[in-house]
């Protein structure tokens, strides 16, 4: 669709940090427009996955605007997973616009595009043993420095939303029910 090179990065952005904001201004130095696909979106409320699609996708949107990355270069596209991993890229491909590059790390998101027959790049990982949000939201649980490890806009949707109280209310919750 007008000759457009398009790649297409999935992650469940739990939250949106440092090293996917780099990985996304690399993509766009490869591609016209980058598909931002926020995976696991029917799912929030939960230690792994604490936000809904809905707030992810306005802390990707605010993210990629302090690094004043023109909006018409992605599309932000919520992405619920079905259970068959075996017709996942073709459920991919029917929510988005078409691309033809897939960038991840994920090795499972490698193999199902990869046998689907598209381009499959592996990104570069910027110090993953701090970026990722495994660690962001470790150090929200433990009242560490995670505000260093995200956009400035994150912290002010953080702070809108309560993320911090809703990430350890549900730590205690969890606990509880063990
Ligand atoms: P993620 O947020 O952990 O990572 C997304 C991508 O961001 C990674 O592949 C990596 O390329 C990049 N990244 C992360 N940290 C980085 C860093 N420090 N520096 C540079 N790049 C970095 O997300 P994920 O777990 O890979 O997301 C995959 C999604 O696809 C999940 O939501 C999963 O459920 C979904 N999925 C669904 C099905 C299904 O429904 N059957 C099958 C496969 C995958």
């Amino acid at each position: 669709m007008n000759n457009k090179v398009r790649g297409i990065l999935i992650g469940r952005l739990q939250p949106i940090h440092k090293g996917h904001i780099q990985v996304i201004k690399k993509i766009l130095d490869e591609v016209d427009e980058i598909i931002i696909g926020i995976g696991s979106a029917q799912l929030s409320h939960e230690l792994k996955d604490p936000f809904t699609a809905g707030e992810r996708i306005v802390m990707v949107k605010q993210a990629l605007a302090e690094e004043n990355i023109n909006p018409s270069r992605y599309y932000i596209i919520p992405m619920e997973d079905i259970n068959f991993n075996a017709i996942w890229s073709a459920h991919v491909k029917m929510m988005t616009p078409p691309f033809s590059i897939v960038y991840s790390g994920n090795p499972l998101v490698k193999q199902l595009f990869s046998e689907d027959g598209y381009e499959v790049r592996n990104p570069p990982l910027y110090d993953r043993l701090y970026l990722s949000g495994t660690e962001v939201r470790r150090r929200i649980l433990a009242d560490e420095n995670w505000q260093e490890l995200v956009a400035d806009s994150t912290v002010e949707i953080m702070n809108e939303i309560n993320g911090v109280e809703r990430l350890k209310n549900l730590s205690v919750k969890e606990i509880s029910d063990l």
